[in-house]
């Protein structure tokens, strides 16, 4: 793929996507958009929230970084774009759900295993945000014990991760008030980039379970 390739992907898309779509399309355009979810995601290129659910425009509303982290709240002045996409989504767009969704694979993942001397030091922004998946490589070590292979100390940390991330929305007041009146719901996925398969975290059974399975 080249920048000449994407350019006649979005002639294509106005050709036969959007004309197939144009009434829906249209709609949102006027009417604005009203989404039900928030959908927080990896940067990762091959997780796709819109693909790998096949949801339409204006069905969710995105924010995707490296290792799809949600930072504690933090209540200053800096810049906050995670937090700032939640405070909108939840506020003003009313959405009934928020996803996090984590996947297999996660290049942040491995990255925060990696020797710190391999950890250019030049990458601060980087190196800081993957402090956010510190307490899930600690609990996944604790879990599986000195002698764990690497690949099942990944796949476990990915997960933990989720939870962890889980635990920071909930330091959000406005997620914390709306969980509190039953008006949002808040989930943890995990997308398996070999198979497509997702699997919804239960935290009655401490599990991951098939989403296919999930009673909704
Ligand atoms: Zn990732």
């Amino acid at each position: 793929m080249n920048l000449e390739d994407f350019a006649q992907g979005n002639t294509l898309f106005k050709d036969v996507y959007f004309k197939k779509h144009e009434k829906e399309l249209l709609e949102l355009a006027h009417e604005g958009q009203s989404p039900k979810a928030l959908f927080i995601g990896c940067s990762d290129s091959r997780v796709i929230p819109n693909v790998i659910l096949q949801a339409k425009p204006g069905d969710l509303f995105v924010v995707r970084n490296v290792g799809n982290f949600v930072p504690p709240f933090k209540e200053d002045n800096d810049f906050h774009s995670t937090a700032s996409a939640i405070e909108y989504a939840v506020s003003v767009l009313n959405v009934k759900d928020i996803i996090i969704c984590g996947h297999s694979d996660c290049g942040a993942i491995k990255h925060i295993f990696m020797p710190a001397s391999k950890l250019d030091s030049s990458f601060i922004h980087t190196t800081n945000w993957l402090k956010l998946a510190q307490r899930a490589k600690s609990m996944a070590m604790v879990s599986l014990g000195d002698d764990a292979n690497t690949e099942d100390l990944l796949r476990t940390t990915e997960k933990l991760s989720i939870i962890t991330q889980l635990d920071n929305l909930m330091t959000y007041p406005i997620v914390k008030e709306r969980l509190d009146n039953e008006t949002l719901h808040i989930h943890g996925w995990y997308y398996d980039v070999k198979s497509g398969n997702i699997d919804y975290y239960d935290p009655e059974v401490y599990k991951f379970l098939p989403l296919e399975s999930k009673q909704v």
